[in-house]
């Protein structure tokens, strides 16, 4: 293809065009297994088309071009409701994390397997004692010869039942090694003896997540990410990504609810209002500022705290748009047993998932407005 691709509004016109002309609107089913099998058949046809390799670095199966390539693929992906955003959120937190910190070889051989839509991976680094704080997990990695071996438990493991591999965090200093220094992270395979998963069904009734178990779990010293002592720094280095091009989808699947509840709303003949209002003008500061992160992100910049603005705000669009929903379409989310209900239920996530809204305002407090220690 041609590098003219590489410039957004050629690529957007292209992709547009290219989706017009090939069919991947998802059938009927509503089931999260429905939709993992959707995210990787229109993967696997992005993939064979090129469209998710730009913006992707060629070491590692990509076909190379601006970061922002790939917010385009997204947006218009999940825009169209072609893909859900939560599946198609892994891959643009985990892929870029490889490339960061796997050696080379696996990063080239693993990286093209996720954009291809062949496999999907999760990520191991919430326990039941260790959330918001992480640096405290207890999920230990001793070397025993050439292997590590893995003992612990994980929780709130994203779309663990449907995966091949695991980012996983684990504890490798001693008492005396601070907690930053102390944790190393492994890419594992999921099928290794030893691991055993347990979906957790959520409130809105879906198995999204997953209790994983590790019981003498060997992995292969190539397999660690970065250094023994680096998993902290991989951990602060991924988050950014949790909350810059996967954010971008997020944002397109938002917009596309809001024109389906305007839609409603007229449907019922009610005038549309300030709340409606009110749910825009919190969507389109939230899009703008993402616009700001892809282009640093873009740019090549370092993304850090300053992210943490982008998940706030995010939060309360999402939230703010759900309960919207809920006054303007009386028994939608109480009585009926539709999508409104389940994604209403969802957005009482935002403001925990990717770091919970209090963590975040601490962050932009203590390390944005130097206002110091709570
Ligand atoms: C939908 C969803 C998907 C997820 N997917 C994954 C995944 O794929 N992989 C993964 O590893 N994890 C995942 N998580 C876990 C998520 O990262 C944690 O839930 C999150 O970090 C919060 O940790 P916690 O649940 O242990 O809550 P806690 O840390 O125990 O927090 C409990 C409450 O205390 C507050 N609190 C905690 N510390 C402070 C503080 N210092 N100051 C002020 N308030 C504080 C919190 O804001 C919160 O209200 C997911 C969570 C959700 C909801």
């Amino acid at each position: 293809m041609s590098t003219d691709l590489f410039e957004p509004a050629t690529f957007r016109t292209e992709l547009r065009k290219w989706l017009d002309e090939n069919d991947l609107t998802p059938g009927d089913d509503h089931s999260l297994q429905a939709h993992i099998k959707q995210f990787a058949r229109v993967q696997r046809a992005l993939y064979d088309a090129g469209w998710s390799r730009y913006g992707w670095p060629e070491h590692a199966g990509g076909l190379g071009g601006p970061v922002i390539l790939r917010a385009i693929v997204g947006e218009e992906v999940v825009g169209r409701r072609l893909a859900e955003p939560g599946p198609y959120s892994m891959l643009e937190v985990l892929a870029p994390t490889m490339i960061d910190y796997a050696r080379p070889e696996l990063a080239a051989e693993m990286v093209p397997r996720l954009l291809s839509g062949e496999e999907q991976w999760c990520q191991g680094f919430s326990e039941p004692g260790s959330g918001s704080d992480l640096a405290s997990l207890t999920t230990r990695a001793v070397l025993k010869g050439d292997k590590w071996v893995i003992n612990g438990q994980k929780v709130w493991t994203s779309f663990a039942q449907f995966s091949h591999r695991c980012v996983l965090l684990t504890r490798t200093g001693d008492a005396d090694t601070p907690n930053h220094q102390a944790i190393t992270a492994f890419f594992v395979d999921v099928d290794t003896p030893g691991i055993t998963v347990r979906p957790l069904r959520t409130m809105h009734d879906v198995d999204e997540f997953c209790e994983v178990y590790f019981d003498d779990v060997e992995v292969d010293a190539d397999r660690m990410l970065g250094n023994v002592g680096d998993g902290w720094q991989l951990a602060m280095d991924l988050l950014p990504y949790e909350r810059s091009t996967c954010f971008w989808q997020r944002i397109a699947y938002l917009y596309s609810r809001f024109d389906a509840l305007v839609d409603e709303v007229k449907r019922q003949g009610q005038s549309i209002d300030s709340d409606m209002g009110e749910v825009y003008l919190a969507l389109h500061t939230l899009r703008c500022r993402s616009r700001a992160t892809q282009h640093r992100l873009a740019e090549g910049h370092k993304l850090g705290p300053d992210t943490s603005i982008d998940k706030v705000l995010l939060a309360g669009a999402e939230q703010r748009l759900y309960d919207t929903v809920r006054d303007l379409l009386p028994g939608a989310i109480e009585l009926d047993d539709g999508e409104w209900r389940t994604e209403y239920l969802y957005s009482r996530a935002a403001t925990i998932y990717g770091g919970t809204a209090e963590v975040q305002r601490n962050i932009i407090a203590r390390r944005l407005l130097d206002l110091g220690k709570e």
